[in-house]
């Protein structure tokens, strides 16, 4: 079976200096917000190519409490895209905001800004592009348009560490960016980790309390925060990992490229498209199919593990149905989409492997 995704690889590659991290955070006895933490936010920072970075509890925390640290809240609308992981809308209804849904390209999977231009209001406060599947969104067109409305562009980056957007990093691209370490994303810890990036000074100083109880020195509590800190362990494994990361990714885009190349003869099978100003870094690799449900049963008798990303759009979720209008073109690529096996440790042969599963597919249709 060629699974899906294959974390203990990762493992395996790095193991040595994994054990080497551990043995460190261990013997320094110091587990919440030392210097791991701290050179981690600087090695990060550096990677994105911007001024701060701070290191939070997971990847929605980091959107969440971006909004919060921006004042938004009650009364205030955030543009959301209609097709994304429900945790980009989560972020807004948890600060209070009301999270507006605006449609997606169908076959890039980002933000449409024509149709966010459209759903602003005099309520608007930010704009929330997803860099899904790890193609970064039109950033130049999103931030345009909150320049005019002086709105914030806070980036969902959770897909999309490394990737660029005419030549800079995502977490450069707009106000501030939210990331997440679950550790099935391009760069994963092995727990829950997250983090923002900004270059607004303030922002980053305000971000550094509200994680941490409201808190900059021990017991004066300046603010009301919570708790949602980057942990020591967590840091150490990934400035492990940061270092590979370009690797993984570039292993990532060979995949794509391969992808890309050898499916484009099938018929009824939509690939992916990546706009001439994008470097994605391919999180996932999701194509749409007319059968998607016959395709995947015939993958997995195939030996190859597929996934859905995602079968229901947040606004026909049970957190959201029926308090927010669904969107009917988000429903129809909902139907169709397929994510195949990408990641830095798939073999040529399994690659080809699903090549061979899927052209067997077109030949008996
Ligand atoms: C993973 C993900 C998140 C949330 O990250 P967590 O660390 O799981 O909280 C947010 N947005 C998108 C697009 C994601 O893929």
């Amino acid at each position: 079976m060629i699974p899906f995704l294959d974390i203990r690889a990762s493992v395996s590659e790095l193991q040595s200096d994994l054990d080497e991290a551990y043995r460190r955070v261990m013997a320094s006895g110091w587990f919440i917000n030392g210097s791991e933490v701290v050179a981690f936010e600087r090695e990060f920072a550096d990677y994105c190519g911007v001024r701060n970075c701070v290191g939070v509890g997971n990847g929605m925390d980091a959107l969440y409490l971006i909004l919060r640290a921006y004042g938004i809240g009650p009364g205030d609308e955030v543009i959301v895209p209609a097709h994304t992981f429900i945790a980009t809308w989560l972020a807004v209804t948890n600060c209070g905001a009301t999270p507006v849904s605006v449609g997606v390209f169908g076959d890039t999977y980002n933000i449409d800004p024509v149709q966010v231009a459209a759903a602003i209001t005099s309520r608007t406060k930010a704009i929330m592009p997803v860099h899904l599947y790890g193609q970064p969104a039109d950033m130049d067109s999103l931030n345009a348009l909150a320049e005019v409305h002086n709105l914030k562009v806070i980036e969902d980056a959770a897909q999309a560490h490394g990737a660029r957007y005419k030549g800079r990093r995502v977490g450069a691209l707009g106000s501030a960016a939210g990331f997440s370490f679950y550790p099935g994303k391009n760069l994963g810890a092995y727990g829950d980790a997250g983090a923002i990036t900004t270059n607004d000074d303030e922002l980053a100083e305000k971000l550094q309390m509200l994680r941490n109880y409201g808190s900059k020195k021990k017991y004066h509590h300046e603010i009301s925060g919570v708790n949602s800190r980057l942990d020591e362990l967590q840091a150490a494994f990934l400035r492990v990992k940061l270092k590979r990361l370009d690797d993984w990714n570039a292993r990532r885009q060979e995949i794509a490229a391969r992808y890309l190349t050898v499916l484009e003869s099938l018929p009824d099978l939509e690939l992916p498209k990546v706009r001439a100003w994008a470097d994605a870094v391919w999180h996932l690799f999701v194509v749409q199919h007319p059968q998607r449900d016959a395709l995947q049963a015939h993958l997995e008798l195939q030996g190859v593990q597929t996934a859905i990303h995602y079968p229901i759009p947040p606004a026909d979720s049970g957190a959201y149905r029926g308090r927010v209008r669904s969107d009917s073109a988000c429903q129809a690529i909902t139907e169709r989409l397929l994510s195949l096996p990408i990641g830095p440790h798939l073999l040529d042969a399994d690659v080809d492997h699903v090549v061979h599963a899927l052209q067997d597919f077109g030949r008996r249709q």
